[in-house]
């Protein structure tokens, strides 16, 4: 990448797009130049094309990462158990209870968490909880 940016960035020869001098100068006849300029031009291409090949490939996942992905989806599947329990519920006794609506509000949010930034997440959530 960066001896790609180099190589843009100095000056080119408009006829030949060798290096070095520019189009004024340039000690190539015009058969000579359009040869060397097509010659540039299909290497640069061949250039991006194997950039954007390199980018669209897919990442070959390593037993790691496959791992990595298994541990942190049994994580997100307790932490949901677990929440789902914490907020299940519980018969308003004095009233200070969640209720229905508030408990389904935060079970949308939690499902939805990745969607929304995490301090408004965080801020929905302890507003959920306010009791007056
Ligand atoms: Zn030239």
């Amino acid at each position: 990448m960066e001896v790609a940016t180099r190589t843009v960035s100095r000056n080119r020869c408009s006829c030949c797009r060798q290096e070095g001098h520019n189009r004024t100068r340039c000690p190539h006849d015009a058969a000579t130049a359009t040869r060397l300029r097509e010659e540039y031009n299909k290497e640069r291409r061949e250039f991006h094309r194997a950039l954007v090949e390199r980018a669209l490939r897919p990442q070959p996942r390593t037993p790691e990462a496959e791992w990595r992905a298994t541990v942190h989806a049994q994580v997100v599947d307790m932490r949901h158990r677990l929440e789902a329990l914490a907020w299940s519920p519980l018969p308003p006794v004095d009233g200070s209870g969640p209720t229905v609506r508030e408990v389904k509000i935060q079970e949308i949010l939690f499902d939805r968490c990745q969607e929304i930034p995490e301090g408004l997440y965080k801020e929905l959530m302890d507003a959920l909880v306010l009791r007056d």
